[in-house]
C-alpha cells in the first residue's frame, strides 16, 4: 500500500473528537496512524483496528446514508432505484456485514469489513437489538421515499449539484474536508444543501456550525453569495425538517471557530511542520469516565 503522509485538516468530526477527549483525538489522527499496514508495530496495528470499530447507531446512519446515496444518484443517472430493491439490497447488506463482524473477519482486514464494538470486545447483545437495528435501517430508507424533500427531487433530478462528494477547500490558510449529503440547485440561483440525520438527538449548535462549514463551501466553490444559500437538515427517523439559515456573519463565525479549533489541535503537536505528536501529550480522561466504557479506544487504554 502507498505510503502516505499525515497531513493536518481540519473538520467538524475532528474538532468534536478533540474536545470529547484528547487522548482519543490523538489516537485516532496520530496512534493508529499507518496501521492498515499488516506489518505495521502491534499497538499501532491494534489502535487502527479500534479506530475502525462501528456502533449499532453508527452503523445505521452509514447504511441509511449509503442507501440515500444510491437513491439520489440513481435520480441522477434518469435510473430511479425501485423501494423494494433498495431495502433488498440494503437488509442483504446489513446481514452480511453483520455476520462478518460476528465471524472477526475483520482483524485481517479493518479497513474494508465492518467490526462492532460488541463483537471486538465481546460485549453479548440479545439478538432482537440486531434484528432491531436491522429493522430501523429499513424504517429510515422508508422514510426517504416519503420523505417531501427527496418526493421533490424525483421531480427535478436535473438539480442534483452534488451527491456525497468529499472536497476540500481552505479556510485562512487550513484544509478543511466537507463531504455534502445532496447539494441541490433552486432554480434562482442558489442552492439549497441537504443533510441526512438518522439519529435520536441531535445537538443544533453543533449543526449549525456543520452547516456553517458547509455553507462556506458552498459559497467558496460555486460564488453563490450566503443569502441565496439554504441548509436543510432532515432527519429520516422522525421525519422532521429543520430550515438552518446562513448569513455573512454566520460564515465569518464559522471562519473564526475554524481557526481557533485548529489553533488549538496544532499548538499541542510536537513539530507542526510535520505534523508530528506524542501521546503523553494528549491527556485521557479521568478513570472511571462513563464515557471511556463506550469509546472504541478503551482496550488500548485499558479502561474496559
Ligand atoms: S478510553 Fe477514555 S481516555 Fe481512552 S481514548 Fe477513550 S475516552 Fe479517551
Amino acid at each position: 500500500m502507498a505510503d502516505f503522509q499525515n497531513t493536518f485538516s481540519w473538520s467538524h468530526s475532528r474538532h468534536l473528537m478533540f474536545n470529547r477527549c484528547r487522548r482519543k483525538y490523538f489516537l485516532n489522527y496520530y496512534g493508529s496512524w499507518g496501521g492498515w499496514n499488516r506489518d505495521a508495530p502491534p499497538e499501532v496495528r491494534e489502535a487502527y483496528i479500534q479506530k475502525k470499530l462501528t456502533t449499532i447507531p453508527m452503523w445505521i446512519g452509514s447504511l441509511v446514508h449509503d442507501a440515500a446515496e444510491t437513491a439520489l444518484k440513481g435520480l441522477q443517472r434518469g435510473r430511479p432505484v425501485r423501494l423494494d430493491h433498495l431495502l433488498d439490497m440494503i437488509s442483504d447488506r446489513a446481514r452480511s456485514e453483520l455476520e462478518a463482524s460476528q465471524r472477526g473477519l475483520w482483524r485481517q482486514n479493518p479497513s474494508r469489513v465492518t467490526a462492532f464494538q460488541e463483537h471486538y470486545y465481546k460485549v453479548e447483545r440479545p439478538p432482537e437489538a440486531w434484528n432491531k437495528a436491522t429493522a430501523q435501517i429499513r424504517s429510515q430508507v422508508r422514510h426517504l421515499y416519503d420523505n417531501p424533500v427527496y418526493l421533490r427531487l424525483t421531480q427535478v433530478p436535473d438539480k442534483l449539484q452534488e451527491v456525497e462528494g468529499l472536497e476540500k477547500i481552505d479556510v485562512g490558510g487550513i484544509p478543511v474536508w466537507v463531504k455534502l449529503d445532496a447539494l441541490v440547485a433552486d432554480g434562482r440561483g442558489g442552492l439549497v444543501i441537504i443533510d441526512w440525520k438518522t439519529g435520536t438527538s441531535h445537538d443544533n449548535a453543533a449543526i449549525a456550525t456543520q452547516m456553517g462549514v458547509y455553507g462556506l463551501y458552498c459559497a467558496d466553490r460555486y460564488q453563490v453569495s450566503p443569502e441565496k444559500l439554504i441548509a436543510m437538515h432532515v432527519n429520516l427517523r422522525t421525519g422532521k425538517q429543520l430550515r438552518h439559515p446562513i448569513d455573512d456573519d454566520g460564515l465569518e463565525r464559522t471562519k473564526q471557530h475554524v481557526a481557533s479549533s485548529s489553533n488549538q489541535m496544532l499548538n499541542m503537536l510536537r513539530d507542526q511542520d510535520s505534523n508530528q505528536a506524542t501521546a503523553e501529550d494528549f491527556a485521557m480522561l479521568a478513570a472511571g469516565s462513563a464515557f471511556c466504557s463506550r469509546c472504541r479506544f478503551r482496550g488500548t487504554c485499558q479502561r474496559g
